[in-house]
């Protein structure tokens, strides 16, 4: 095997979290302005939040990348202990409104802690994060109000789940309409044309060649455009393995009703023209055989490395039942 290249240096005024699911990887920005990019899964907000303050004291600002629940988790803990929030504008808003659809969190069956959004992000924005300017650059397509995060001089970009070093975010035809993947594909070129010396994925590690990341991203992207039918199970697959993952596997004869009950699984049927039965058993038959889930003790459980969620800790309110957004 040849040795693998190494990663490209991270200037010494940033802190990089890698972690592993259902947490996203966490930046941290110290200095002035102390400030987090994404906070992990709810079920870990007290690990980040004491990770935070261990490298940087207070956290002053959250930006986060999207509102899916592994990047948003510890937003209420921080912002209970003063953070500002800021997110992508049409999330932002919708968070505002405290809309039932936020965070695609009871669509996805994904707990999310009750946030509020202080600062709408839009492209081209400025944003000062520790003691550097970033530059907001709309990403939309994994979710409609994704972001990526340029910082010009040292030439870093955030880029959430647009990509990572081996995979391309998944997109909802669904809930986000069929031109979803288009629309990703075209911010993926976007922030592929901003040639950056370092990405900083919010899954997995750093690319060690980026160029050769968006390459294969891209290739990745456009097939989800060409078919959306794999698209489709792409989604499917992500998001069952994410729910075997918080919930420390599913017992085996409770997967088809736990799969049945959701509606990303019956939009899936829907939208392959399968009965929502027939694409339970067969999103299970699939997986198993190709080594993503596994059996053990008579529960499904997801083979990807993740760490363990306490179960009470999932036990927050939908966004249909958060309390209202107060002005701050
Ligand atoms: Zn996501």
């Amino acid at each position: 095997m040849s040795p693998q290249p190494a990663a490209p240096a991270l200037p010494s005024w940033l802190t990089w979290w890698q972690r592993p699911f259902p947490d996203a990887n966490t930046l941290l920005l110290p200095g002035q302005r102390p400030a987090l990019v994404d906070t992990g899964f709810v079920g870990h907000a007290d690990e980040t939040a004491a990770w935070a303050r261990a490298h940087a004291g207070t956290v002053d600002l959250v930006a986060n990348t999207h509102w899916h629940s592994d990047h948003v988790g510890a937003n209420a803990l921080l912002q209970a202990r003063g953070a500002a929030i800021a997110a992508g504008a049409p999330e932002a808003e919708a968070i505002t409104r405290r809309d039932p659809g936020c965070c695609a969190a009871e669509y996805l069956d994904q707990p999310v802690a009750p946030y509020t959004v202080d600062l709408a992000l839009d492209d081209g924005q400025i944003l000062r994060l520790g003691d550097a300017d970033w530059e907001v650059v709309r990403t939309p397509g994994h979710t409609p109000g994704h972001l990526a995060l340029w910082q010009p001089e040292e030439r870093l970009l955030v880029v959430g789940d647009a990509l990572s070093d081996y995979d391309v975010g998944w997109v909802n035809l669904a809930l986000d309409g069929l031109d979803a993947a288009t629309t990703a594909l075209a911010s993926l070129k976007r922030i592929a044309d901003l040639g950056p010396r370092v990405i900083l994925p919010s899954h997995g590690p750093i690319p060690a060649d980026p160029e050769a990341a968006f390459a294969v991203a891209l290739r990745r992207a456009q097939r989800l455009v060409d078919d959306p039918d794999g698209a489709v199970w792409y989604g499917a697959r992500r998001i069952f393995a994410f729910a075997l993952m918080i919930r420390g596997g599913i017992p085996a004869n409770e997967v088809e009703p736990y799969l049945t009950a959701r509606t990303w699984l019956t939009d899936a049927a829907r939208l392959l023209n399968m009965a929502p039965e027939a694409l339970a058993a067969e999103l299970v038959t699939t997986m198993l055989h190709s080594g993503s889930i596994v059996l053990r003790h008579g529960r499904l459980h997801a083979a990807a490395a993740h760490t363990s969620v306490e179960r009470e800790t999932l036990r927050v309110p939908y966004p249909r039942a958060w309390p209202a957004a107060e002005p701050r």
